[in-house]
């Protein structure tokens, strides 16, 4: 993420803010993160000596409850894109209502070149520096980028082993037998699906008439392109970070899935039982697979990816964010302007966060829900806040990104103008 994401951010809320008569104490409040802690830890390593990384946890606001967002492990990792981060998962907790502020953590390092045993140590390292920062009522992490449930289920047993008691519901993500929930693994992928669907419903389409081409198949990308194809949606194409394959025909996801597990390669081949055969695609660039002329483009890995340098160039009708920040914020309005329609970040990839505070619900109750009832409570939730997003859209002539940031910030402005601002305090009696 390039050092401008934060600015990039704080540039959009300001833009949509100030365009939708938002409250000016609302948008400085959105303009200052509140709290964000910087760490350097120690970590024994393996050979015997001792590696310092440096960690970050940022509560960005906390209007409508306690703080809510992931933690990513990257050797990119630092202070504005946590921040930027954290200001998104602000956004995204009030466009689909769960009663969350938003916040972000990470630690700067390439967990690839740690063994597990250094990994645990550094995830335990990163809860001790943090546990004045997190807990059930005050700052609640989860997975983001290469971190996964065990790594949370080391960091629920650090902060146990620091706060003397059981606290499963301080972080989500967990593993299953750990006070994780149901549904959680496909629940980014699930959510965009959803909006997907609520799209062919207005639209009237016909699956098998609709081209879909996805960007990074890891737990997002690899979810929300599985359950397109199992509705009949045409994939014809998809990539992972060492390149991309096309087939104007669409490809058979679990197969491509089933090889890319066994190889850790994107190819395109189809598998009866274990024979597996090549299938006719051509070898794309992630470049070029961004410009296909698709109805619907996912972009499932990497913020900033659709820009001034390629934006005339690309053609999708529809681009459904799964990646947090693909498109920077200043060619929002040429997209719009070319009639393709965004469905954002903070509404399209909040099927994580939902079934994350559902854990939460679960660990705090003491009652764990089953599938089902994960998956109808995940559906409703993303399908009115897709239509109360899409009717906001349409009546005040916004798009759908602009309509999301503009219902969060009035949810969020609701919440800071019920403490009092300065309308209220300059008022004589
Ligand atoms: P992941 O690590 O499971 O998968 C990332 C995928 O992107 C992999 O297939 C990887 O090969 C691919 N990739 C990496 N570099 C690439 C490149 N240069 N070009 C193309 N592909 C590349 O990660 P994920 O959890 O699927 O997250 C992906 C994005 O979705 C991130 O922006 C993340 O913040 C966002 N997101 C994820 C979740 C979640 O619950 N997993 C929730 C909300 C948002």
């Amino acid at each position: 993420m390039s050092d401008q994401v934060y600015q990039d951010a704080i540039t959009r809320v300001r833009r949509i803010g100030e365009s939708a008569g938002v409250n000016n104490e609302v948008i400085e409040a959105l303009m200052h993160p509140m709290r964000t802690m910087v760490a350097s830890l120690p970590v024994r390593m393996d050979d015997g000596s001792t590696q310092y990384f440096t960690a970050y946890r940022c509560r960005y606001n906390n209007a409508l409850g306690p703080t809510k967002g992931g933690i990513r492990y990257h050797p990119d990792v630092n202070l504005q894109e946590v921040q930027a981060l954290a200001l998104w998962m602000t956004i995204k907790c009030a466009v689909v209502g769960l009663p969350y502020g938003g916040g972000k953590g990470g630690i700067t390092v390439d967990p690839k070149k740690l063994s597990r045993m250094e990994l645990e140590r550094l995830s335990r390292s990163y809860v001790r520096q943090m546990a004045d920062v997190i807990s059930p009522d005050r700052d609640i992490p989860a997975p983001d980028v290469y971190t996964n449930e065990r790594i949370m289920g080391w960091m629920m047993d650090e902060y146990e082993y620091i706060t003397r008691k059981k606290a499963p519901g301080v972080i989500t993500g967990k593993p299953l037998s750990l006070g994780g929930s149901v549904g959680r693994d496909d629940a980014t992928g699930r959510g965009a699906y959803l909006c997907i669907l609520e799209l062919e419903k207005k639209h009237n389409w016909k699956p098998e008439e609709i081209t879909v081409a996805v960007q990074g198949f890891g737990n997002g990308g690899y979810h929300a392109a599985r359950l397109l194809h199992d509705r009949g949606y045409k994939i014809v194409a998809i990539s992972d970070s060492r390149g991309g394959i096309f087939s104007s025909n669409g490809f058979d996801v679990p197969s491509i899935y089933k090889e890319k597990q066994a190889t850790k390669q994107v190819k395109a081949v189809y598998c009866t039982h274990s024979v597996c055969e090549q299938v006719e695609h051509t070898a794309i660039s992630n470049e070029e697979l961004l410009e296909l002329d698709v109805d619907i483009l996912i972009p499932a890995a990497l913020d900033g990816v659709i820009g001034g340098h390629n934006v005339d160039d690309i053609k999708a009708k529809y681009i459904v964010e799964v990646a947090n920040g693909p498109v920077l914020s200043d060619v929002d309005d040429t997209l719009h302007n070319k009639g393709i329609h965004v469905i954002p970040d903070v509404l399209a990839n909040a099927g994580g966060v939902t079934v994350s505070y559902f854990e939460w619900v679960q660990n705090r109750s003491g009652y764990a829900w089953d599938l089902a009832t994960v998956h109808e409570r995940l559906e409703k939730i993303m399908s009115e806040s897709f239509n109360r997003i899409w009717d906001l859209a349409h009546s005040e002539g916004r798009s759908m990104r602009n309509a999301a940031y503009t219902h969060a910030m009035r949810k969020i402005g609701e919440a800071i103008e019920a403490h009092g601002t300065q309308d209220y305090f300059s008022m004589r009696d």
